[in-house]
């Protein structure tokens, strides 16, 4: 099967052009990067050829990057630190064979060039852009644990100078044409359609093109090694910088700096790049690089494109929706909803909070439209699509139903009934309860077959994730209408069974706990925060009991305990702190303060009554340990929804724990966790902290069989 277009001109120019057949884009496959080498020597060995315009014939798109799905299976399968760097090697050699050969050859960008797709045209001697904004060009590949493995770390700085080129590796940000000129990575920008006349005309013109590295004299701009400006903040600063943000967790950043920084001291470009593939070696074989890209791009690609709907029911679309309750949650869903092209038709119980929840939407937009990322027009026409109304004769043709009223089972009965009063026999009915059973809901309902929970977070406008629910009694049709609605509304989701907390909930509960544990054994508070970033948590468990409110919780707790639910659900180890914090009046954020005390012009601060309510211990913990304890206790939990079958497949479990309570990236979730230590550690590690801090830890008789016989949560590759 051949990738390229190869022809030749009249004045020996040849134009190749890259047009994978099997695939909607150029991925840059290890058949593709074979091909372009094979035809690269062809070319150049070609007497009556010239020189050379590479291209592309999607529309568009000139190389989107690699195939993360070669790169996926390399740690599982066991490829060596060794193998890996050859791999990026052979990439190297194509590209640097092209830019060495002695014939010019121009690139004529025509779209998007990511990763390997952009290191390919650094390999060229001219590139002309297009100057559509969305053919944007870049090196993402921080963002899935990897480095440039294609010389896009040696040649980007020898380009434009270390200083420019290692912030946009270590963000991976994509750039816009008009700065990719300004930054000097391309040389012209051209209409889409001109890319290749262009680069053309600079081929006739220059019949003995060199790269500036491979000049006699030729030196970086902007100098290197350690005397040079940028040196200091560069690199000292960038470390510690790294370190902030990642802690020891990813190894990536540190390994582009390095790159970077030894390859551009070393002189010549091919001890650099021999440099960038040992780096690109460890972190491809490395499980970070897996972890990212298994669950960040594969599994939540699936996720994204509905993996989980039931097929066998055709595609439905929500045209006209009711969202009962305008409270925050009501608001934001119809705000995301108005701007989908959804008809909305928003309830509360009086005008004035109806309105309310519509206004939310203005102020909203207002915000996208003060960063220049919407136009006054559509939030006109979102505005115009929402009714906001008291009136439940209004829920007439909605499709769907959404309730975001207060939690309290009572309420969800009554504005159930006088919906499904009015809603069509076909429509479905959700619930955004984020605590109560879903299939005890479904009684209030005359068509519980048609009753599904649609848990959105919180902000709703901002946050990814919609775990849907499926009650004893929901139908596969209501499960496939609500997974098409969550298309519609551009989010993620996973799909779980019933149980209370259903799955995010429930995980997301032991980490606030363990921190209140932690506080109630006499652990500094600021080392319990700064534990949980070391992890890779964004925001310490003490910070996130306040945002949630030791009140709802406090009430959450005692609702547990009213309805009979087994004692782990009534939180007992964390229920005397809850206790505690409410007996002080300290009940979170919206209460005027709780583990931390919020002034109203600075910076929120740890609460110092907690040294009085909560004394030190004489020995403080080890901060590693409590990271690791603080990890562990949400991946067990995460294994005990799988154990109950409140999780059935282990992606929705990763992508929920991330995407839904910032559960840290770099492990690819709380169930790949378990497998990225290894289950055999985990257990031991859930073994030590039961007779350390409590039989919350202890590990099912389950998890402890599934340790014995090393049964992964992602089964290995099978041995080809
Ligand atoms: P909220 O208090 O901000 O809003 C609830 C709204 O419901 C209020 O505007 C209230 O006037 C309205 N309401 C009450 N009784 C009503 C009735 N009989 N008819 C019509 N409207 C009525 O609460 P919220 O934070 O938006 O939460 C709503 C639901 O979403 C709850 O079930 C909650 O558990 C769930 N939820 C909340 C979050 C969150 O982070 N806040 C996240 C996920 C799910």
């Amino acid at each position: 099967m051949t990738a390229l277009n190869i022809t030749v001109d009249g004045d020996g120019i040849a134009l190749v052009s890259i047009d994978s057949s099997e695939r909607p884009m150029n991925v840059l496959t290890e058949a593709l990067q074979a091909e372009l080498g094979a035809a690269f020597e062809k070319l150049a060995a070609d007497e009556t050829v010239k020189g050379v315009v590479l291209t592309s014939g999607k529309p568009g798109s000139f190389i989107p990057g690699a195939d993360l799905k070669d790169f996926v299976s390399a740690h599982d399968r066991g490829m060596s630190a060794a193998e890996a760097a050859a791999s990026s090697r052979k990439l190297q050699g194509v590209i640097r064979h092209m830019e060495s050969c002695g014939k010019p050859f121009a690139a004529a960008i025509n779209g998007l060039a990511l990763g390997g797709g952009l290191e390919l045209t650094l390999g060229c001697h001219y590139r002309v852009l297009s100057d559509h904004p969305k053919a944007v060009v870049g090196l993402p590949e921080v963002t899935v644990g990897l480095l440039p493995g294609g010389g896009g770390t040696q040649r980007l700085p020898r380009l434009i100078g270390v200083a420019k080129a290692l912030p946009l590796m270590l963000t991976g940000r994509p750039v816009k044409p008009a700065e990719a000129l300004e930054l000097g990575i391309v040389h012209e920008l051209a209409p889409a359609d001109e890319v290749v006349s262009r680069a053309r005309a600079w081929v006739l013109t220059n019949p003995q093109a060199q790269q500036p590295w491979d000049v006699k004299g030729y030196k970086v701009p902007g100098g290197v090694g350690p005397q040079a400006a940028y040196a200091n903040q560069a690199f000292m600063g960038g470390v510690a910088q790294i370190r902030k943000q990642y802690s020891e967790n990813v190894p990536a950043p540190l390994a582009i700096m390095s790159a970077v920084y030894e390859g551009s001291i070393a002189g010549s470009i091919d001890t650099g790049l021999r440099i960038e593939s040992k780096y690109f070696g460890q972190l491809l074989s490395g499980v970070v690089a897996r972890n990212l890209m298994r669950t960040m791009f594969i599994n939540k690609g699936i996720a994204d494109k509905l993996g989980r709907r039931p097929k066998e029911f055709a595609k439905s679309a929500v045209t006209r929706l009711g969202v009962l309750g305008a409270g925050m949650m009501g608001a934001g869903i119809a705000c995301v909803a108005a701007q989908a092209g959804i008809e909305v038709v928003l309830i509360d119980a009086t005008q004035d909070a109806a309105d309310r929840g519509r206004a939310y939407t203005g102020k909203a937009l207002a915000r996208v439209l003060s960063k220049g990322a919407i136009t006054q027009e559509r939030i006109d026409a979102a505005l115009g699509r929402i009714t906001a109304t008291t009136d439940y004769a209004r829920l007439e043709g909605c499709e769907l139903v959404v309730e975001a009223v207060f939690e309290s089972r009572d309420v969800k009965r009554e504005v159930t009934q006088k919906a499904e009063a009015v809603m069509p026999q076909t429509a479905i009915f959700a619930s955004n309860t984020s605590t109560l059973p879903i299939s005890g809901l479904a009684q209030a309902s005359a068509r519980p077959k048609q009753f599904i929970g649609l848990h959105f977070f919180s902000p709703v406008d901002r946050m990814p994730l919609l775990e849907v629910i499926v009650g004893e009694q929901t139908s596969q049709e209501t499960l496939a209408k609500a997974m098409d609605f969550a298309g519609q509304m551009k989010k993620t989701p996973i799909v779980v069974n019933d149980g209370p907390g259903f799955y995010t909930t429930r995980v997301f509960s032991t980490f606030i706990d363990e921190g209140a544990c932690m506080l109630a054994e006499g652990v500094a508070p600021a080392l319990i925060e700064n534990a949980a970033k070391m992890a890779g948590m964004p925001v310490g468990p003490l910070a996130q009991y306040d945002e949630v409110s030791q009140e709802l919780s406090w009430k959450i707790v005692k609702q547990a305990r009213a309805d009979g639910l087994e004692a782990r659900f009534t939180r007992p180890d964390a229920a005397p702190v809850l206790e505690k914090m409410m007996a002080l009046g300290r009940k979170g954020r919206r209460f005027g303060g709780g583990f931390y005390e919020f002034p109203e012009n600075g910076k929120k601060f740890l609460w110092p009554g907690l040294a009085k309510h909560f004394p030190l211990r004489p020995a403080q913990p080890d901060a590693h340990e409590l990271r690791t304890r603080l990890l562990t206790i949400q991946a067990l939990e995460a294994a005990r929804c799988y154990e109950e079958g409140i999780v059935t497949d282990a992606a929705d479990a990763d992508i929920g724990s991330i995407l839904g309570i910032g559960y840290p990236q770099w492990t690819g979730g709380a169930l790949s966790y378990i497998d990225t230590v290894g289950i055999e550690q985990f257990v031991a590690d859930c073994e030590r902290f039961a007779a350390q801090c409590g039989q919350r830890f202890a590990p099912s008789v389950w998890l402890k069989a599934r340790a014995e016989s090393g049964e992964r949560f992602y089964p290995l590759p099978k041995a080809a």
